[in-house]
């Protein structure tokens, strides 16, 4: 299940932020975890153009995830920002309140059933 694959992935690294994209594929979620770029991980993350290009092209991308390893699960503003250049929903993960957050940009490159059903997955 897509919840307890991104948690698993958060709580290996408890003092960086972990990011990567939520892709669909046989009828599942799976996440494709990618290198934090960041130069302060432990309060931003950044996911560089080749590693983004190359998931697009590759993958049936479904949203972007990050974790807050100290923060809550709300979006930053610069999140939210980032969420609406891309057209990209992003899911945030906090560990420390154990909580899922999806925000939804308002023009959305991505397939609107699959962001609606790993809203329920995500949120049950
Ligand atoms: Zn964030």
């Amino acid at each position: 299940m897509i919840a307890r694959k991104i948690k698993k992935t958060a709580f290996k690294k408890q003092n960086e932020e972990v990011c990567g994209f939520i892709c669909f594929e046989d009828g599942e979620f799976n996440i494709l975890e990618v290198e934090n770029m960041a130069e302060d991980k432990s309060s931003e993350f950044y996911i560089s153009a080749k590693s983004f290009l190359y998931a697009k092209q590759n993958n049936n991308l479904v949203a972007v995830f990050h974790s807050h390893p100290s923060g809550n699960e709300k979006l930053s503003k610069y999140d939210e920002t980032c969420s609406e250049a891309t057209c990209i929903p992003f899911v945030v993960f906090s560990n420390k309140t154990g909580k899922f957050s999806v925000y939804e940009p308002e023009f959305l490159d991505t397939n609107r059933e699959l962001v609606e059903k790993m809203k329920e997955e995500l949120c049950r």
